[in-house]
Parts: structure tokens; C-alpha cells; sequence
């Protein structure tokens, strides 16, 4: 019988005490073998943290599409790039549907609210949504945007508008599999720092090609920016796109990156993303998406709508399964 790797017993236990790990041993674990025994142990792990973070209560953001026009930046992994071809011509959701979801996400439990553009959507719209939703959600519910990198300008004018953070990544291989440098996103950090936009970030999109060291790059870049939510997504393979070929992660493996990243990062932060499956549910996400109007990761049209958009409900008994309870009301600490 294979013995356990005492090494990899040692990192785990050090993690256990909440205090986050180096750099060396958050690459020791993602290079731990997916279905070793080591692996299930970090697994258990994971969830255990994340479950002391929150108290065991976990939290679903809720995702409203703007539009699918095609977009210039060409992230290969996303089906509304230009080069993929996916998508055609014009595309956007009409403000009184947007509205209409958001208040439909109010009544049905979301803790947050965030609004996904393209590159391609005006900012000027996006300034005026974000004003008119805010007039139709509670004051106390968080307002996220996922729109396009930002000079300190924007930054203020979304926060003036009524939003409290963005969704904001480094991708995985930016400026490789996209246009995007790396440079031009680390501005958008410190501009929404400086305008008091809280961020919103993850690990993301892995595939199968992603390596333990440009995992562990790409988590301790996420720790340094200091989100209110972080963790690991996968890259969804979308019929089309020029990088559906390369696959996608197993469950298995998600899970296994989830809960490095919590390892990774202690308890200093509560929620960990993404809870995309049951099985990343019982490994240390506590945080989960549901998903309405247009989506990167679909084809159609609106995603609750044939698509791959899970509801609050779906994303509810998710977390059931894996024993957490979901936050009534608001998610905390987005206000300053
Ligand atoms: S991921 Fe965002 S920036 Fe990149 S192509 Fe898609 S919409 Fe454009």
C-alpha cells in the first residue's frame, strides 16, 4: 500500500491553523496527484477551513448579463470574442428585463447583484443601469460591475452611480489567450482601490494545461490584491471557441484547486469561489453564481433561458449537499 506523503500531511496542518501558506508549499500542493489520497485529505481540508470562515453559511451572487455583442478583446475561452465567431453582430438585454431580473433576484434571496458587459458595451449605459438598478434593489444589497478595464474616472463614476465593487480578474495566460496585458488590469485594481470599488476576483479560467506553478503565480496574485471573494473557476469548454479543444478540468480536479486556494489563503478572507459543482461545494467553496441574460460561458441568447445559468434555487440545494446553509440577505462588508 502506498504510504501518505508526510510532506504533504505537514503543509496541510500548517494551513489548518488559518494562517495561509508560502508561496513553495501552495506549488507542493497543486502538485499533488488528482485522485491520490493526498488529495482527498486536502479536499477534507479545504472545506473544513472554509466552513470556519463563514460559520458554515455560504453565499449566492447573482449575475445579470447586459449584452453579447461581439467583443474586440478576444479572450479565445469566450464566446462573445470577436475571433471566436460565436456570437453575431449586436446584442443587448433591454434596460426594463434588467430590472426586472434584478428585482426578481431581490425577491428570491440573491446576497449580491453583479452586472457583465462586454468590452463593447458603453460605459455611459453601464453608469446609467447601475443607477437605475440601485433605485430598484434595497440600499443595503451589494451592486457589482464585470465590464471592461477602467481609468480612476470610471472608477468614481461607477462608485458615484451606486456600485460598491467589480468583478475583476487577472485571466489565466492574459495577454497570451487574450489581448489584455497584465498591466492594463493591475491599473484597473489600484483605480478601484483609490475610487473604494472592492474587488471581486478568482483564479480563472483553468484548464487541463494549467501548471502547479502558473496556479500557485496566479493565486498569490489574487491573495496580494486583497478581494472580498476569491478562489478557483474553471474554463468551460463552449462549443466554438478557438480553445474548446484543449477540455476542461474534472470535477475532481476543480475541487482539489479550490480548496489549495483556501489553504492558501487562511481565514483572513470568507469567501471561496466557485462552487460550480457539488463536489467544489464539499471541497471548500462557499460561494456560488446564478446566472440570467447573456453569458461567456453559453451560446444562447439568455442563459436561464436552454442555457447553462443555474437559478438561486439549483445553486441552493447545491450547497445543501455539500451541508452549508445560504446567507439571508445581504453579503456583508461591501459598504464602507
Ligand atoms: S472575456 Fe470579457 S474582455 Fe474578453 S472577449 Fe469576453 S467579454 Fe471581451
Amino acid at each position: 500500500m502506498q504510504v501518505f506523503d508526510s510532506r504533504i500531511y505537514e503543509i496541510v496542518e500548517k494551513a489548518m491553523e488559518g494562517n495561509g501558506l508560502t508561496e513553495q508549499e501552495t506549488l507542493e500542493l497543486y502538485s499533488v496527484p488528482e485522485t491520490s489520497k493526498e488529495a482527498a485529505y486536502i479536499r477534507w481540508a479545504g472545506q473544513e477551513l472554509s466552513m470556519q470562515a463563514t460559520d458554515g453559511i455560504a453565499e449566492i451572487h447573482a449575475q445579470i448579463g447586459l449584452n453579447a455583442t461581439t467583443c474586440p478583446k478576444d479572450c479565445i475561452f469566450c464566446s462573445f470574442a470577436r475571433v471566436n465567431d460565436v456570437r453575431k453582430g449586436v446584442y443587448e438585454v433591454p434596460k426594463e428585463d434588467v430590472l426586472e431580473y434584478a428585482k426578481l433576484y431581490v425577491e428570491e434571496g440573491a446576497n449580491l447583484i453583479l452586472m457583465l458587459t462586454t468590452a463593447s458595451y458603453k460605459f455611459d449605459k453601464l453608469e446609467d443601469m447601475v443607477g437605475s438598478v440601485r433605485e430598484v434593489i434595497p440600499a443595503d444589497m451589494p451592486l457589482l460591475v464585470n465590464t471592461e478595464d477602467m481609468t480612476l474616472e470610471r472608477a468614481k463614476r461607477l462608485k458615484a452611480a451606486g456600485a460598491q465593487g467589480a468583478y475583476h480578474a487577472i485571466r489565466m495566460r492574459e495577454g497570451v489567450d487574450t489581448t489584455i496585458p497584465v498591466e492594463e488590469r493591475l491599473k484597473t485594481f489600484g483605480y478601484m482601490r483609490e475610487a473604494g470599488l472592492k474587488l471581486s476576483t478568482c483564479v480563472e479560467p483553468v484548464g487541463p494545461e494549467h501548471t502547479p506553478e502558473e496556479l500557485t503565480e496566479a493565486t498569490f496574485r489574487c491573495i496580494n490584491s486583497k478581494p472580498m471573494t476569491s478562489g478557483v473557476g474553471r474554463r468551460i469548454a463552449v462549443p466554438g471557441t478557438k480553445i474548446a479543444d484543449r477540455g476542461m478540468l474534472t470535477d475532481v480536479a476543480n475541487a482539489n484547486m479550490v480548496a489549495i486556494y483556501r489553504l492558501a489563503t487562511g481565514l483572513d478572507y470568507k469567501l471561496n469561489c466557485s462552487a460550480n459543482t457539488a463536489m467544489t461545494a464539499a471541497s471548500g467553496a462557499n460561494l456560488a453564481w446564478a446566472e440570467v441574460g447573456t453569458n461567456p460561458r453559453d451560446t444562447v441568447e439568455r442563459t436561464e433561458h436552454g442555457g447553462r445559468g443555474a437559478s438561486l434555487e439549483q445553486q441552493r440545494k447545491m450547497f445543501q449537499a455539500g451541508g452549508w446553509q445560504v446567507r439571508q440577505g445581504p453579503s456583508l462588508g461591501w459598504f464602507d
